[in-house]
């Protein structure tokens, strides 16, 4: 698959040999004090050099002195506090190209002459943060337009009140953000979740899939004005999924730290142990042997900058074709969908970081079409299968009371229909357990569009109130619950 080739680049990153970086200044080691201030700093390529073991225990904290060893990625801000985490890292495809894109500045645009001390690169500790703080708290210090709270679930340890809460995005293509209340209140703000909301919302507007940065703040901006959740403080908070339970706190909790759902997806369908109930999904094949092989670093020569970028277009030209070839192999559209978004996430990256490259941007444009022209291609069938409700139409400048009211029934229906998705599969798992995913995900639409849904829409008119109102209390979930475990078990429960 195409990440595969990025990842084989030329080879030279290998943490099964102990080789985590290629060149200074893209990670370093910390020793950090019982009062998290850096004592020491080394660089990854001299410390890997020296140290061709690292030891399991390395980055444990010393229980007297409070003292931790830590890796700091410097390209990619962020700590990775044990081993394997860190190999995860350097081999996820955000990491590499971060890498690449700070090897083409160092090696290509500005280069350092030989002779020269080498620059020592300086980077602010980063301002503590309280992740003891939820995420609510976060938000109510800041100004901005922030959309889809509803989407987010927060976790806290019912066992523990001072474990830090967790948090996942549940917006398709947003699943891969998770972690705590700092790592959510950043992914909220940021245009990939703003971009996901917008496409959840209005499916039929494939705007929001070209719009840029400004576009997506100034059409979030607009959406919030328009929904009266400018301010902070008029943010609808409760709308944020609480979840108390202490296995599901607790898988979140130890995920490792670079867990996304593309991975968690194959290996369940690998069946290879990986699923929920397996917190420990390193890498699949992945073999903690930790050695340092000398005699391939030796040889080891830094690629020029026109091979990297050579690289890059030969593996950014092949993503279409890897993408038609998983539709053929028949892999579910979920997944092809989530695998098209990740490689235009790339492409994106590709453009706003190697203009310089003609060749490469080139071959980025056509990849973007033929990957954007696939989607739609699957998006359309899909739509053809199952016509669910009647095209939502976009927000526009100027709206009638009427269309306002259209606008408010659409998002709040939507926003509520999602609640009781999430709500309903979660039994179905339960109750229909076994059941392939395809069948799984079928019935469950069936139940919430054509059972669920009518029936609390219909409730819901007869009170006469605004649709704004019209929200996922506790007492429609438990409604919601009640009716869904009945249906399932009666109807669909497999016989023994
Ligand atoms: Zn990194
Ligand atoms: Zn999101």
């Amino acid at each position: 698959m195409a990440l595969r080739s990025v990842t084989n680049m030329d080879g030279v990153v290998d943490p099964e040999k102990g080789i985590f970086v290629e060149m200074e200044g893209v990670m370093e080691v910390r020793f950090m004090s019982g009062d998290d201030e850096i004592l020491e700093r080394q660089d990854m390529y001299n410390f890997q050099a020296e140290n061709r073991v690292i030891p399991a225990d390395f980055c444990h904290k010393n229980m007297e002195t409070g003292e931790q060893a830590l890796f700091f990625c410097l390209v990619c801000d962020c700590e990775l506090k044990s081993i394997i985490p860190l190999k995860s890292h350097v081999e996820g495809a955000k990491h590499i190209r971060k890498a690449m894109a700070y090897k083409q500045r160092t090696l290509g645009c500005e280069p350092e002459p030989v002779n020269q001390p080498k620059k020592k690169k300086l980077v602010a500790p980063k301002a503590r943060i309280d992740i003891s703080k939820s995420l609510r708290e976060r938000l109510e210090e800041y100004e901005g337009p922030i959309v889809g709270l509803e989407h987010i679930k927060e976790f806290a340890d019912p066992r523990d009140k001072t474990a830090p809460l967790m948090y996942n995005c549940l917006l398709d293509g947003c699943k891969s953000a998770w972690g705590n209340s700092d790592d959510m209140f950043n992914h909220v703000k940021k245009e990939k979740h703003i971009r996901n909301y917008f496409r959840c919302m209005f499916p039929d507007d494939h705007r929001v899939n070209s719009q840029n940065k400004n576009d997506l703040f100034k059409k979030a901006m607009e959406f919030c004005v328009e929904q009266n959740i400018m301010q902070a403080s008029a943010r609808h908070y409760d709308e944020i999924i609480s979840c108390f339970d202490a296995k599901e706190y607790r898988e979140i909790a130890t995920r490792p730290m670079d867990w996304s759902e593309k991975r968690h997806k194959f290996a369940d369908r690998r069946g290879g142990g990986g699923g929920n109930n397996n917190p420990n999904m390193t890498p699949l094949g992945y073999k903690d042997r930790g050695l340092f092989n000398e005699a391939k670093w030796k040889d080891f020569k830094a690629p020029s900058l026109q091979e990297v970028v050579d690289d890059l277009a030969a593996c950014v030209g092949g993503e279409a074709a890897n993408i038609e070839k998983m539709l053929a192999d028949g892999v579910e559209d979920e997944i092809v969908l989530m695998e098209i978004d990740l490689s235009l996430d790339l492409i994106e990256y590709d453009l706003e970081n190697h203009g310089k490259h003609s060749k490469l941007i080139e071959e980025d444009h056509t990849a973007k079409r033929k990957l954007l022209s696939i989607k739609e291609r699957i998006e359309k069938r899909q739509q053809s299968i199952q016509p669910t409700q009647a095209a939502i139409s976009p927000p526009q400048q100027d709206l009638t009371s009427s269309q306002q009211r259209q606008l408010e029934r659409t998002t709040a229906t939507e926003v509520f229909k999602n609640h009781v998705q999430v709500q309903v599969r979660d039994i179905a798992e339960k109750i229909l357990k076994g059941k392939a995913a395809n069948d799984m995900d079928d019935i469950i639409t069936k139940v919430v569009n054509d059972k669920i849904m009518p029936s609390e829409i219909q409730r819901f008119t007869k009170l006469e109130q605004k649709w704004r109102e019209f929200k996922y209390t506790d007492k429609i979930r438990d409604r919601v619950t009640k009716f869904a475990t009945t249906y399932l078990n009666t109807k669909y429960k497999a016989k023994p």
